[in-house]
């Protein structure tokens, strides 16, 4: 049987698996990323990743210092060069969390508690 690797995380499919219309083509992705990504983060996720390289959890860290992250890669975006708190920063901060294994639902709740 062919082995099977989520486009998104990397990780070699061994059950449920799901298929996603992104764009014009269709993907195979493990449940667990289904869980984590509407379609419409998904489409970003995989543009960001195919223009930067890396996958979602390349360097996955443990759950405990995910805010903790998240607020260190907001800080640093803002207090480095705040006159550089563009889009470019925002999506440079974005894809470091996504390799370190930070869906946005987790982004978003770090932000929400700041
Ligand atoms: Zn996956």
């Amino acid at each position: 049987m062919a082995i099977i690797n989520c486009v998104v995380c990397k990780n070699e499919i061994k059950e449920k698996y799901v298929v996603k219309k992104i764009s014009f083509k269709y993907i195979v992705i493990c449940a667990e990323c289904d869980k984590n990504f509407s379609t419409e983060e998904l489409e970003f996720v995989i543009n960001l990743f195919q223009a930067f390289g890396g996958h979602f959890g390349k360097f996955k860290i443990s759950p405990r210092y995910k805010q903790k992250v998240v607020k260190e890669l907001l800080y640093k975006e803002n207090t480095e060069n705040p006159a550089n708190s563009s889009l470019k920063f925002k999506l440079n901060a974005i894809y470091r969390a996504l390799l370190l294994g930070i869906n946005f639902k987790e982004m978003q709740l770090t932000i929400n508690n700041i």
